[in-house]
This record gives C-alpha cells, structure tokens and sequence, in this order.
C-alpha cells in the first residue's frame, strides 16, 4: 500500500501509528467485539475513551482547572455562531480581520449583535498580521476575536493582541497543539480537529468556567455551551469515532514528549521551506517574514503557468494537495504536527531540480 506526502490545508495528514492502531482496532476494540463506531456513547469503553481524550489535552496543554474542555460538532463554522450566542451578553464584540475565516467569524456575529473591526490586514491581502500592541478596543466589549494561525494566508499571531483586560476569543484551528501555549490568556479557544488533530466533525472548545453563563435568548440547546458542559460533552451523542481518534492523536503527542517538542520539530520543519523559499531565484514565500506560520506555508513562482507546470509535476511524484487557495494562487504546503521532516526535505529537493529545469 502506498501512501503519499499530503500537504492538504484540511481535513489533513495523521499520525501513520494513529491510523494502523485504529485499524487494528477496527473490528474489536479491546476485546469488546465492536468497533468504537458501533458502541454505546453511554457504555462504560466510550466514557473511558472521552474521559482519556480530556485529561490528556490538559495534560499537553497544562489547562487550568478553571477552564473547561469541552469536544463538540458542527467544526470551526458553527464556533462563529456559538461565541457571539453565548458571549455577546452587551452585544459587542471586537474583531481583528487576517483573513477568510476571521471574516466569516466577524459576519456571523452582525447576526446576533454590534461587531467592530478594530484592526485588519486586508489592505495587503492579508500578508501580515497587524499591530495589536495598542488598538482601539471597544469599552464594552464582550470579547476580542482573533484567528489566531490564518490557514488560507499562511500567517500566526506571534504576541497576542493586547486586549485592555477583555476576554481573547482565539480560532486556533490550524494551530491547535502546534505550540505552547499559555490557556490563561484565553478566555476561549477553540479548534475544528481536521486540521491539526483528528478528523473532520469534531470541534474542541476551551472556555474558562466564569464565562459559561446563559445565552442569547432563543439559543438552540445545542449551542448553549452551558448544556454541553453541564453534560460533561454527553448531552447528546457526541461524534465518538472523531473523539477517539483526537485521543489517540494527544497519546502520540505525549509519547512524542509534549507540546514543546513537537513546536521545536514544527520549527526545525518549516525552517527548512523557508530557507529555500528565501534563497530561491525561481519560488518566493508570500507573507511578511515576521508573521510567517510554521504550519501553512503559501508560496509562488510569479508566473500562474508555472506554478500550474509545478503543481501537476509535483502531484504526479507524490506530493498531493499542494495548490495554493484561490484567493492566493500558486501553491501552499500545510505542514501539520503529523508532516514528517523527510516530506518537507523531499519536497525541496524537488523544487530545487524544477527550479535547475526552469530557469
Ligand atoms: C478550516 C478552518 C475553519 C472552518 O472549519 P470547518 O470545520 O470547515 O467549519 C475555521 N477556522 C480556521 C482557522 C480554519 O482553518
């Protein structure tokens, strides 16, 4: 069986040792005579299985105690929504624009209150991340909203905004467990798993206790993150196939020594493309260097009938998904926790030899 370098943005590479153990796992899962997906959610296997997944990302992520994990569905889109539903208690909110899904966010919340941009990188296409050491912060803010690694632009927050003592909201979906970072500066984080951690139809959410309250009135149950907390994630079922695969994603983690080794290798990684991307004659990086994402990497030619000559050359040597986002162009190589070192090694030694062929 062959298995190719995927660079895809998302839903994304796996851990190889997470997919074979689940396929070993596949048709009896630890002498119960079913799979994970046939089981009870209630069952006492699955309890253990989501209790497991919990205290192991707080483990990996040294979550205080005042916070709560919560592992939901619906992705990162239906997060846009369930923020301003159960923050927006003045109905307003500050949001800092940095891309596609910072937008999304920022329009969904109109929805259900006042949202302000109060800083934003669309003047450039989103090649930056603006200064946050002093912004205008409105002075009823509910919260600040940032996403925090831009997955279509290929930038990452590298100090957080300074929000004036308001809660930071942060999308950290293409960065989840990339790197450390410090929960208490977050009133919420969230995260869809494709990208970073798990399959697609999982979303964990980390909120700090004091801010589960009551909702907007006419909030859908199922959006109220004080049901799902009450619940403990069990109000309904859950998606529990998404959640035992995240689980054994964190366990490969921590084997592996932790969120700082993996933000080390994350480094050691996409220093390798980017040292090529600054000395190429032929490639070029497209994001300021300051705020560049350890985990998505665009870059162009400057020529869309090259970059189009390089994208089929390289998917037909097995390296799959590397077309950039339409509103970028050229390509773009997400480099996830699960990417080895060899793909991106391999990957250079490639770009090296079309840039020889094409000069
Ligand atoms: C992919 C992505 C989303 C959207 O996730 P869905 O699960 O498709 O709703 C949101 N935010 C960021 C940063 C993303 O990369």
């Amino acid at each position: 069986m062959k298995r190719f370098y995927n660079f895809s943005a998302g839903p994304a590479i796996l851990p190889e040792s997470v997919l074979s153990e689940a396929q070993n796992e596949m048709m009896s899962y630890k002498n119960t005579g079913m799979s994970v997906m046939e089981m009870s959610h209630r069952s006492k296997d699955f309890e253990e299985i989501i209790e497991e997944a919990k205290n192991d990302i707080i483990h990996l992520m040294n979550i205080p105690s005042n916070y709560k994990v919560l592992f939901l569905q619906g992705g990162g889109s239906t997060q846009f929504a369930m923020v301003p539903m159960n923050l927006m208690k003045n109905k307003i909110a500050d949001y800092i624009i940095t891309g596609h899904w910072a937008e999304k966010a920022y329009e969904e919340a109109k929805i259900f209150g006042k949202a302000n941009i109060i800083a934003s990188s669309e003047d450039l296409n989103f090649d930056y991340i603006p200064d946050v050491s002093n912004l205008n912060i409105s002075k009823d803010a509910d919260y600040v909203y940032i996403c925090e690694n831009n997955t279509i632009y290929g930038t990452q927050y590298k100090k957080l905004p300074n929000t004036k003592g308001k809660i930071l909201v942060s999308d950290q979906s293409s960065m989840f467990l990339s790197k450390v970072v410090d929960v208490n500066n977050y009133g919420l984080i969230f995260a869809g798993a494709q990208k970073n951690v798990g399959p697609a139809g999982t979303v964990i959410v980390i909120i700090r206790e004091d801010l589960i309250g009551e909702p907007l009135p006419f909030t859908p149950t199922m959006l109220r993150y004080n049901v799902h907390a009450k619940a403990s994630s069990l109000y309904n079922t859950p998606p529990t196939y998404g959640i035992y695969i995240c689980g054994k994603v964190f366990k490969w983690l921590k084997e592996m020594g932790g969120i700082s080794v993996i933000e080390k290798l994350n480094n050691e990684k996409s220093k390798i493309l980017y040292d090529f991307l600054d000395n190429s004659k032929l490639f070029k990086g497209t994001v300021v260097k300051e705020d560049r994402s350890p985990m998505n990497v665009p870059f162009v030619t400057g020529d869309a009938a090259l970059d189009k000559k390089f994208i089929e050359e390289s998917d037909s040597l097995g390296f799959k998904n590397l077309k950039g986002h339409k509103t970028v162009g050229g390509m773009r190589a997400s480099i996830y926790n699960a990417c080895p070192k060899k793909a991106i090694e391999d990957l250079v030694s490639f770009m090296e030899k079309f840039e020889k062929e094409n000069k």
